[in-house]
């Protein structure tokens, strides 16, 4: 349920409205959606809500009208957002007008590694560096990240190259260590449901980058977007990255569907990753351009200089010359796209 308020309303009476709201031991949810102001009201308990709204004369006069939303992704549908929502952080703004580049090693495996990749990346239209500094692998005894010291050079990469930093984190307990070096929070695929580090993440004051589950549907992705958002975070950035099908060929498969479905129902921007939803170098490419035109608003792609000695994802990571080729494919797409 949400309230749409009149065209000039205050923000005093938004206020005293979202004052009564929380009375009842509610959430709120406060937004512009072509300049009109919304409240979204979050929880279950609304009985008597209505009543004690309508009850105050200037908050009733101010409401032009109580929404219920009929989809399960409340807040993060278009039913209660029609525009885009924009994730603005720093002088970056994903989400908007421009084609948003993350790139980056799988892993930080030493300092001189990170500080040669950023350069890249700032050099072929990145924005955002990625690397993972706790990563999330299938065997125990695979290499398991340089935790802290990975964020120290990844920081320091990023300031030097004017980019900002996306890094994954895994647990709940390290939200203060990553906080203090990212900007941007990555949660993968392997913790799309871990809902008690979403309700964590909800309280973080950095904006999460949601990977897709690797056997979610598009709801139940949607679903973990809710969480963020019921539990205080509004800056929400999603990943298509690829699903588990019975196809072995390639490592996952891209669900280009849910970029243009995703689009269509839901606010929020929507990146694609072709080096985790293909897992072969060579397809990074044109997956990446399939996105594209597909709606994404960004793309995510792993980039090692000497890919078959990385410590993780080798498979699927562009060495420098073939990344530099598939960037200029990519703003060059993204141009085409627009120009629809
Ligand atoms: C990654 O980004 O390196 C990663 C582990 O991604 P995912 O969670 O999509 O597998
Ligand atoms: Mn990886």
């Amino acid at each position: 349920m949400y309230i749409k308020f009149k065209k000039n309303i205050t923000n005093e009476v938004v206020e005293k409205a979202k004052k009564i709201i929380e009375s009842c031991g509610l959430g709120t949810l406060d937004i512009f959606d072509e300049e009109i102001r919304k409240v979204g009201i979050l929880g279950n308990n609304k009985k008597n809500l209505v009543e004690l709204l309508e009850d105050d004369k200037e908050v009733s006069q101010g409401i032009d009208k109580i929404m219920e939303i009929s989809v399960p992704y409340k807040f993060s549908s278009r039913e209660f957002k029609k525009s885009d929502t924009i994730i603005k952080i720093k002088d970056v703004e994903i989400g908007g007008d421009d084609f948003i580049l993350i790139a980056g090693p799988c892993s930080v495996e030493n300092r001189e590694m990170v500080m040669k990749i950023a350069k890249e990346v700032k050099e072929n239209g990145g924005k955002i560096l990625r690397g993972g500094a706790f990563k999330p692998r299938t065997s125990p005894y695979d290499f398991q990240g340089l935790e802290e010291e990975g964020l120290i050079y990844l920081r320091e990469a990023c300031d030097k190259y004017g980019l900002l930093l996306c890094t994954e984190i895994m647990d709940g307990k390290n939200i203060d260590k990553v906080c203090k070096y990212a900007d941007i929070l990555q949660v993968g695929t392997r913790n799309m449901q871990n809902f008690s580090l979403l309700k964590d993440l909800g309280k973080a004051d950095k904006p999460i980058l949601l990977k897709r589950g690797m056997s979610a549907t598009i709801t139940e992705f949607l679903m973990a977007v809710e969480y963020l958002i019921a539990y205080g975070n509004k800056n929400i950035i999603l990943c298509e990255r690829g699903i588990r099908t019975f196809e072995r060929m390639t490592r996952n498969t891209i669900d280009i569907n849910a970029i243009a479905m995703i689009k269509e129902i839901c606010h929020f921007p929507i990146l694609i990753d072709a080096s985790h939803g293909t897992g072969i170098r060579t397809l990074v490419e044109p997956i990446t351009l399939s996105g594209i035109m597909a709606g994404a608003n960004g793309c995510m792609i792993e980039v090692h200089e000497n890919p078959c000695c990385a410590l993780s994802d080798g498979d699927q990571t562009l060495n420098f010359e073939d990344f530099s080729k598939t960037c200029k494919k990519i703003f060059k797409t993204y141009e085409f796209k627009k120009s629809l």
